[in-house]
């Protein structure tokens, strides 16, 4: 697999090692440091094979297509690599989705957990899914509102028995990220969920202090996105 070499191409492996250290001072148990998800979008597969060579394996991606035509090679040559979802799920998209990726980050509405929960049935192939909770409650933005979330993971836990793990959510850009990642952690917590993904390249250390278990980091690894 080959890349063109560009002026600003970013070090990766640096980038990695920097942030991960960001990561673990800023956490809110020392012991346990979320995890790094590397947010590989719009970068190409050559660009991804950096990370996986400076040991890095958890990665996210946005859109089913685009990760489904990268990351197939990658996985043949390193088996352990972990590929999460943090993209919106169309319905009819649900078996590839299943099919090629680790976690579901992105599960936001009724029909898509009854979507993912038949087609796990249907698989065989059961994947950690995060419910996405929009803590902005931004008409735009995907996500259960707040009031929503309860009803949304019992449903997912209770009669489809998803194996939801934990919570997901994308802070307004405009705001301020803390009391985002508080409201998710405190939803969490009353329905008795383990993990929090929340934390980007502008905001990942507020997040870990907050008690993230999953920061997405995207630009700040692999540069800004064209
Ligand atoms: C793109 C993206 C990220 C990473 O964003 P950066 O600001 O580049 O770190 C994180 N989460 C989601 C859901 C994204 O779509």
């Amino acid at each position: 697999m080959t890349h063109p070499i560009t002026a600003q191409r970013p070090d990766i492996a640096a980038n990695l090692a920097f942030i991960r250290a960001r990561i673990a001072e800023a956490a809110a148990d020392p012991a346990h440091p979320p995890r790094l998800i590397a947010v590989s979008k719009t970068m190409e597969a050559g660009i991804v094979l950096e990370a996986l060579r400076a040991g890095h394996r958890l990665f996210g991606e946005n859109r089913v297509q685009e990760a489904l035509s990268k990351f197939p090679a990658l996985r043949a040559e390193f088996p352990d690599l972990e590929l999460h979802l943090i993209g919106p799920l169309q319905t009819n998209k649900v078996k590839e989705a299943v099919a090629g990726f680790d976690a579901i980050q992105t599960v936001d509405r009724e029909k898509l957990a009854r979507a993912l929960a038949a087609e796990m049935a249907r698989s065989g192939r059961r994947i950690d899914c995060y419910v996405q909770v929009n803590t902005g409650e931004e008409p735009q933005k995907a996500g259960a509102l707040p009031a929503e979330a309860d009803a949304l993971v019992a449903l997912c836990r209770g009669e489809l028995a998803l194996p939801v793990v934990g919570l997901m959510c994308i802070p307004p850009a405009e705001e301020e990220p803390a009391p985002h990642f508080a409201l998710l952690a405190k939803i969490a917590r009353r329905n008795g969920l383990e993990r929090l993904s929340m934390g980007m390249s502008g905001d990942f250390e507020v997040a870990a202090s907050f008690g993230a278990t999953e920061v997405r980091v995207g630009s700040a690894i692999f540069g800004v996105r064209a």
